[in-house]
C-alpha cells in the first residue's frame, strides 16, 4: 500500500452534532482526554475563556453564551488519526454548520436521554441524509432520569427515520445506573463514579452471566436488564456494518459524557467501524482518497482567528493525496499556482505549523480574499468538488453607515465577512446600498458588532423590503440580456460578482419567474 493510502485507511474525520446543551462539548472533551490531546478535563472550555479575554469579537459570543466558531482537533487514538471538526451549536449559524458536515466521513450524534430528539437534531439530521452520512448515536446523561431506553430508540426511529442498532445498553438509570452491557462483546461495564477513565480504570466483566454482575448489580436489577434485552434483541436490529456505512442505520451507545462512562466503548467502537475517507465526487470525475496527488476543498473561512495577527483562515479539507509544507498546488477557480508555505493543522492544543497532511486532515490556509468557501485546490488537475452548498439567505437588512465618509470601509468590511459564509453581501444594480443577507438574525449582530471591532465601521441594519434571494443562471446570452434589462430594480451581484434577483415578495418572484422560463432561479448557489 502506498502511503497515501495506508494514511487515509487510518484516518478517520467526523463532527459532532446535537441540540445545544445536550452535552456535546463535554463529550468532546472526553474524547480528546483518550486521544491524549488534553491533560485535563476543562481544557476545552479553558481554551473557549482564554479566546474571550483576547478578543472582543469572542466577548460576544460568550454574552451570548453561544459558540460562534467552530475548530478542527486532531488527535489520535488505537493507531488510528482521529480528526473532530467541532460544529457550532447555535441555530443561526447553521449554515457554518452545514459546510462542516461537508467535510467529514460521519458523524456522531449526542442525545439528552431525558429530552430525547429535539429540534436541532431533526435539522443536521436531514443534512447528514441528504449525502448518507453514517451516523453513530450517543445517548448522554444516564446518570440522570430520563426516557425509557426501548421508547427512545422508537423515538429515534420514527422521528429521525433510521435504523437503530443498540451496541451499548444501560443497567439501570439515575441513582440506580450500575452500568452498560456491550451487546457486540458481551462485557459488563460498571459505573463507578469517579473512575471509568479507562479501561484499566474500570470494572469489566466478561458476560452478563458473570457471578461478579448479580453481585454489583443485585438480582432484581439484572432480572430487569435481561427481560429488556430479550425485548431489544427481538425489536431492534443487530449492528450491521454495510447499514450503517450507506446511512440507513445507527450504532447507539448509552453513557455519562461529564462521568465519562461508557465514553471509551463508543470511542473503540468509533475508530474500528467508522469509514476512512472515500472517494468524492468533482465535476469531472470521482477522487479516490488514495490517490497520490494533492487535491482538497475550502468549507470554511474564519476571520480574525487571533487578533494579534488579524488573519484570515482558510480550512481545507483533504480529499486525496498528501499535503507536505512548501509545496506548490493549483488553485482551480483563480487558475493560479499558489504555495502553501505556512499552512496550519489544528492539534487539540494549538494551532502548529502544518509539516504534512493526508486524507481526512484539515489544513488552514493564510488567505488574504482570494480564496473562497467551495474552492478546490490540486496539483495541476482542473476539477472541482461538488456539494459545497451556500444557502439563500432568508434575512435581509440594508447597511446604514453612521459616518459616510467610511463607505470604503464597510464594503471591504461586508465583503470579508461575506467570505466566511455566515452572512452574504449584494450590490443591487440600481443604487448604492449595501445589503447584507442572513440566515438567522443574530448575524446582524455579530457583523455590527465586528464592523465596528475590526474594521472601524459604526454601521446599523434596517429593515428592507426583500423577501428572497435567487441566483441567476441563463446559458442564453440574449435571453440572459433581456431579463437584466426587464428586471434591472431586482437584481443584484454578490460578493464574487454573481448575478442575483433580490425578490421583494414571494409572490413578485414567482411572477419573475413565470415571465422568463429560460431563466434558472436557483435557492442555492453551489459553490463550484
Ligand atoms: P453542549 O451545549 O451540547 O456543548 O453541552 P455541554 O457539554 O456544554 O453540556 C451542557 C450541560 O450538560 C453542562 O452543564 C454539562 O455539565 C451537562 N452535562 C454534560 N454531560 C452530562 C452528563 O452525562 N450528565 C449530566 N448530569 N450532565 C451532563
Amino acid at each position: 500500500m502506498s502511503e497515501v493510502a495506508s494514511e487515509a485507511a487510518r484516518r478517520r474525520t467526523f463532527a459532532i452534532i446535537s441540540h445545544p446543551d445536550a452535552g456535546k462539548t463535554t463529550l468532546t472533551e472526553k474524547l480528546l482526554l483518550f486521544g491524549g490531546a488534553i491533560q485535563m478535563a476543562g481544557s476545552v472550555k479553558g481554551r473557549k475563556a482564554a479566546r474571550h479575554a483576547t478578543s472582543d469579537w469572542m466577548a460576544l459570543e460568550k454574552e451570548r453564551g453561544i459558540s460562534v466558531t467552530s475548530s478542527v482537533m486532531q488527535f489520535p487514538y488505537e493507531g488510528r488519526i482521529v480528526n473532530l471538526l467541532d460544529t457550532p451549536g447555535h441555530a443561526d449559524f447553521g449554515e457554518d454548520t452545514y459546510r462542516v458536515l461537508t467535510a467529514v466521513d460521519s458523524a456522531l450524534m449526542v442525545i439528552d436521554v431525558a429530552k430525547g430528539v429535539e429540534e436541532r437534531t431533526i435539522k443536521l439530521m436531514e443534512v447528514c441524509r441528504l449525502r448518507d452520512t453514517p451516523i453513530m448515536t450517543f445517548v448522554n446523561k444516564l446518570d440522570r432520569e430520563g426516557k425509557d431506553p426501548i421508547d427512545l430508540l422508537d423515538e429515534i426511529e420514527s422521528v429521525l427515520g433510521i435504523q437503530c442498532a443498540p451496541v451499548t445498553w444501560p443497567i439501570g438509570m439515575g441513582q440506580r445506573l450500575k452500568g452498560v452491557v456491550h451487546l457486540v462483546s458481551g462485557e459488563v461495564h460498571l459505573y463507578e463514579p469517579g473512575r471509568n477513565f479507562t479501561r484499566q480504570d474500570s470494572t469489566i466483566f466478561p458476560s452478563l452471566e458473570d457471578p461478579g454482575v448479580a453481585a454489583a448489580i443485585g438480582p432484581q436489577l439484572l432480572a430487569e436488564v435481561r427481560d429488556q434485552l430479550e425485548l431489544v434483541q427481538g425489536a431492534s436490529h443487530p449492528f450491521d456494518q454495510t447499514a450503517y456505512l450507506a446511512g440507513k442505520q445507527s450504532p447507539v451507545f448509552f453513557g455519562s459524557g461529564v462521568n465519562n462512562f461508557g465514553v471509551q466503548p463508543l470511542l473503540d467502537f468509533f475508530v474500528e467501524h467508522a469509514p476512512a475517507p472515500r472517494a468524492r465526487a468533482t465535476t469531472t470525475r470521482d477522487v479516490a482518497a488514495s490517490e497520490n496527488k494533492l487535491t482538497g476543498f475550502v468549507f470554511k473561512i474564519q476571520a480574525n482567528m487571533d487578533p494579534m495577527h488579524r488573519d484570515r483562515v482558510a480550512f481545507m479539507r483533504v480529499c486525496s493525496g498528501k499535503f507536505s509544507a512548501g509545496m506548490k498546488t493549483f488553485h482551480v477557480r483563480t487558475g493560479k499556482e499558489v504555495k502553501l508555505a505556512n499552512a496550519l493543522t489544528f492539534m487539540a492544543s494549538d494551532r502548529e505549523i502544518a509539516e504534512s497532511a493526508f486524507p481526512g486532515d484539515v489544513i488552514g490556509i493564510h488567505n488574504h480574499g482570494t480564496i473562497s468557501i467551495g474552492d478546490t485546490f490540486s496539483e495541476g488537475e482542473v476539477l472541482s468538488f461538488t456539494g459545497i452548498p451556500s444557502f439563500a439567505p432568508e434575512l435581509f437588512r440594508r447597511a446604514r453607515l453612521r459616518d459616510p465618509l467610511k463607505l470604503k470601509q464597510l464594503q471591504k468590511g461586508l465583503a470579508q465577512l461575506s467570505e466566511e459564509g455566515a452572512t452574504q453581501f449584494f450590490k443591487p444594480m440600481m443604487s448604492n446600498d449595501l445589503i447584507l443577507g442572513a440566515v438567522g438574525v443574530l448575524q446582524f449582530d455579530v457583523a455590527a458588532y465586528r464592523l465596528k471591532d475590526e474594521y472601524g465601521v459604526e454601521a446599523s441594519f434596517e429593515p428592507v423590503q426583500v423577501a428572497t434571494a435567487r441566483w441567476i443562471r441563463c446559458d442564453d446570452a440574449k435571453k440572459l440580456e433581456e431579463f437584466r434589462e426587464k428586471n434591472a430594480l431586482n437584481l443584484s451581484v454578490d460578493a464574487s460578482g454573481a448575478l442575483v434577483y433580490l425578490a421583494p415578495t414571494r409572490v413578485n418572484l414567482q411572477l419573475a419567474q413565470e415571465r422568463a422560463p429560460a431563466v434558472e432561479f436557483l435557492a442555492t448557489r453551489e459553490h463550484a
